[in-house]
């Protein structure tokens, strides 16, 4: 087996890409990362997975823009750094979460799989 390697744009370690999330601009213009990003066509960036010191030093030194080859707008900022810690959750204590709020909610937070 091998594992492909990619470079994070914040902290710039190579690292495998299970321990790196992908971050992509849809059609719409607005980022996506982690699953969402994989449904979406063009180019990635890579980011360490749940750090937002990479997250901030990546579009301090404007590497998204770089990396998309494209103008990044502060709402794509804004709305990436929504997307990039609703898909670290999304990775971390999923299952804990879902238990427990499957008690309180029933059935609305049910489609994470
Ligand atoms: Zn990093």
């Amino acid at each position: 087996m091998h594992t492909p390697l990619r470079t994070c744009i914040g902290c710039r370690q190579v690292r495998p890409v299970a321990q790196l999330l992908r971050c992509r601009v849809a059609a719409d213009h607005r980022p996506v990362c982690g699953r969402a990003a994989d449904r979406v066509a063009g180019r990635s960036a890579w980011l360490c997975t749940g750090s937002q010191a990479c997250l901030r030093s990546a579009v301090s030194r404007r590497a998204f823009e770089r990396a998309w080859k494209r103008s990044v707008t502060t709402e794509m900022i804004d709305a990436l750094g929504n997307e990039f810690a609703a898909a670290v959750h999304g990775h971390r204590g999923g299952h804990m979460e879902q238990l427990h709020a499957a008690d309180e909610v029933g059935c609305s937070a049910g489609t994470k799989g």
